[in-house]
């Protein structure tokens, strides 16, 4: 090889691994739920940096800032006052989820689908629950019911007392995507066991994190996933003083619904 034809791939190469360094089927992970759940809300990777991982995703901001959404490639705020924001991208994330979307099935949901009936519907597409699956729910919906969480400050409180004041955000008839994933239960301490839901709506003023729902017109893509990927924060002495041995699983179930 010509050595201008070296330094031009090079620069190429530099190039691109700048854009992007999603890796295909693959969740990129910051941080772990059950440090979030400790309450270490101080953000180890910029908006900015998670775009390179991925188009779609959900997780929380700096200080517990709101609900994060991922969609076609921008992030929302979906902040305690229920409006919906972009975040700058220098605003750090202490647990967010991301890959590239890539849907390999596709399915119609039906009319008075509930989120147990939708997770049943995802399980028969996606039978193999040792493996992820990203889930993109578009269409409309009689009912929505979401949460998001107000901005803390130090020192801040374990987020099973922060949720148990949550705003919470009724909907009806209302048009939108949910975005998410269903992970496997091996995962526990890391990420969420099942399904972990967020919603936004398609004029992109409402949304949350998904507590309860109900379909009218709406199809369901599910992105199988057999790659996990996860970045922990290196230098922090609060995460690396967390003691992470204790089974947070009890404080989940109670922060979930
Ligand atoms: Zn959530």
């Amino acid at each position: 090889m010509k050595k201008t034809t070296f330094i031009y791939l090079s620069i190429l190469c530099i190039i691109f691994s700048g854009c992007s360094i999603s890796r295909p089927d693959t969740i990129m992970q910051i941080s772990t739920i059950d440090s979030l759940i400790a309450g270490n809300y101080d953000g180890h990777m910029s908006c900015g940096e998670l775009l390179q991982n991925g188009d779609f995703g959900l997780g929380t901001f700096q200080g517990l800032d709101g609900e994060m959404v991922v969609l076609d490639g921008k992030i929302y705020q979906i902040k305690a006052d229920g409006n919906v924001y972009s975040p700058d991208l220098n605003t750090g994330s202490p647990f967010a989820s991301i890959c590239d979307f890539k849907p390999e099935k596709t399915v119609t949901i039906e009319n008075k689908t509930d989120f147990k009936a939708m997770e049943d519907i995802i399980d028969m597409a996606s039978p193999n629950k040792n493996l992820f699956c990203a889930i993109r729910i578009d269409g409309d919906f009689s009912f929505m019911e979401t949460r998001s969480v107000p901005a803390q400050r130090k020192p801040y409180s374990p987020l099973s007392e922060i949720t148990k004041n949550q705003p919470r955000f009724k909907m009806r008839n209302i048009s939108g995507t949910i975005v998410g994933f269903r992970c496997p239960p091996f995962v526990k301490g890391l990420n969420v066991p099942g399904y972990h839901l967020h919603f936004l709506s398609k004029d992109r003023t409402k949304g949350g994190h998904i507590l309860s729902f109900e379909t009218k017109n709406a199809e369901c893509k599910i992105d199988i996933c057999n790659g996990f990927y996860m970045v922990l924060p290196k230098d922090d002495d609060v995460f690396g003083g967390t003691d992470l041995t204790k089974n947070r699983n009890a404080d989940l179930q109670k922060i979930e619904k």
